[in-house]
């Protein structure tokens, strides 16, 4: 079926592939076909304290590097990325079953997005000068040191480079652990980085499950670690950090609300819903899965989306006519299709969907639930699939007050024609991350992130400068020293 995706080696640490088969294996299932494409380790003790002391040693000679070198590298990075495009969006849909239509052009581009933008940012990272009569002060805008990141199994490769492109331009090195869903793609990030010339040892991958994370989480090298992942997950590494009085930046998961008034324009909704709930299968850590639409709008709502779903093309991921693929894993097919079967014993009213094909891999229908009441398990709690559930509502106050009755606060939408309301309505929701007319936008001009439980920090933009990167002030007297004694 496919070309060989074995790596040459499990790890890469200090600028090339390294492997130790004592580590447990993880074997690499392509989620639409159930089928084992590769195999690599988990990461043993050894390779964990070569990826931290590579990563240290780089790291200083990184930071005395001029910010314009360090663009340069990155900047080269994106370039090389978007050569291979092909290739690595190729990879990564076998490695995460999305359909190769969305991966070409929102995966490995989006992480070029993000090197070439950091990269070119490197050159003005500065402090700033603190004029104070007749003294004067100064900052240094300095690098934290060796920085850990941990990606989920969504979107490997964007995941690596939104973790990545901030802290090297900032003049840190990098350990990443992806998802033992998800290995290869950073692999290709590493390789790619270290031919851009990125000194050995200053961006490392090292595979492994959740044990992994937390011994490089607990290491006392480390000065900051950036986690894409759930709330649960993200509450014991956010803990562990705190151990050590760590930076974090936690991008985590959302049950987001999406605002849907009488004015808007139908098909312009129907489409943002789509796109905030179906795209990847579902499994968008942003996704707008409570889809609040005004009474009067409600059955055309639903009628014109029950049609559009007609053009879901379900099918080989690697064939560019399918723009739906599986789930990424059979644990998450089985957590989606426990979500459907709660939703209709709650009593909410299937409208489209609801299946899971018996076939090979790990697949669920585009599913939507109408009727849906704030009290549903479909309603409060994170999916991470396929399954739009959709409430009606009668007015803006309580549409904006239902939306905000959660403890996440990742994303937010409203589509409506009245501009004022529009705004008003973005004003009150509390979302990190919000759309006027819009849906799952992340441009890495925009900063990115949640409040509530969410997360913390912000990824993307110049804001992720500020978690990548600490201010030392320094007081200069000019005059002298007027002691008391
Ligand atoms: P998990 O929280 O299960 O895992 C995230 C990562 O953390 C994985 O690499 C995992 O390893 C690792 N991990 C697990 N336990 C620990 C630990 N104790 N210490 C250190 N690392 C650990 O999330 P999923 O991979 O299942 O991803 C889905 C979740 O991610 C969803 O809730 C989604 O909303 C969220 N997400 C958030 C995004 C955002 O930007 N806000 C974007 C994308 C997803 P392993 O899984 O390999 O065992």
């Amino acid at each position: 079926m496919t070309d060989s995706v074995q790596p040459v080696a499990s790890h890469f640490v200090n600028g090339a592939y390294l492997e130790d088969t004592a580590g447990a294996s993880i074997p690499v299932i392509h989620p639409a076909t159930g089928a084992v494409i590769a195999t690599v380790h988990a990461a043993t003790p050894a390779v964990i304290e070569a990826a931290l002391a590579g990563a240290a040693a780089a790291q200083a000679d990184w930071a005395a590097r001029t910010g314009a070198e360090r663009g340069r590298v990155l900047r080269r990075a994106a370039d090389i990325i978007r050569a291979r495009n092909r290739d690595l969006s190729r990879l990564e849909t076998l490695d995460t079953g999305k359909p190769l239509q969305e991966t070409l052009v929102a995966d490995a581009s989006s992480g070029a997005d993000a090197l070439e933008y950091f990269g070119g940012m490197a050159g003005t990272l500065t402090g700033q000068h603190i004029p104070l009569g007749q003294n004067w002060a100064y900052t240094i805008r300095e690098p934290l040191g060796v920085c850990v990141g941990i990606g989920a199994w969504n979107y490997p490769t964007q995941i690596a480079c939104w973790k990545a492109a901030p802290a090297l331009a900032c003049g840190n090195a990098m350990v990443f652990k992806p998802s033992e869903v998800t290995p290869l793609c950073a692999l290709k990030i590493a390789e790619i980085l270290t031919e851009a010339g990125a000194p050995p040892g200053l961006f490392n991958v090292v595979q492994g499950a959740g044990e992994v994370g937390a011994r490089l989480v607990a290491d006392p090298r480390v000065a900051k670690v950036s986690l894409t992942g759930s709330v649960p997950t993200g509450r014991k590494v956010y803990a562990m950090a705190a151990e050590g009085m760590k930076h974090v930046t936690m991008e985590l998961g959302g049950k987001s609300p999406l605002l849907v008034f009488d004015d808007a324009d139908l098909d312009d909704a129907v489409g943002g819903a789509i796109l905030g709930n179906f795209y990847s299968t579902g499994q968008v850590c942003s996704n707008g899965t409570r889809v609040f639409v005004q009474k009067g709008i409600r059955d055309a709502f639903l009628a014109r989306l029950v049609e559009r779903l007609k053009g879901v093309r379900m099918g080989d991921p690697l064939d560019e006519a399918t723009n739906f693929g599986p789930m990424a894993s059979a644990a998450q097919r089985d957590i989606v299709a426990r979500y459907i079967a709660a939703g209709i014993a709650e009593g909410a009213r299937l409208v489209a969907g609801g299946g899971v094909p018996d076939r090979p891999g790990f697949w669920v229908e585009p599913t939507v639930f109408a009727d849906v009441t704030d009290a549903m398990s479909i309603a409060r709690e994170e999916i991470f699939g396929p399954v739009m559930c959709v409430l009606d509502f009668e007015d803006e106050d309580e549409a904006v007050a239902r939306a905000n009755a959660t403890d996440y606060g990742l994303s937010a939408g409203v589509f409506t024609r009245d501009i004022a309301r529009a705004h008003r309505v973005i004003a009150r929701l509390q979302a990190g991350t919000c759309f006027v007319n819009s849906y799952n936008d992340a441009p890495v001009e925009m900063p990115f992130g949640g409040v509530k439980m969410s997360g913390v920090g912000r990824e993307n933009a110049a804001a992720a400068i500020e978690h990548y990167s600490q201010l030392k002030s320094v007081f200069v007297r000019m005059g002298r020293v007027e002691a008391p004694y």
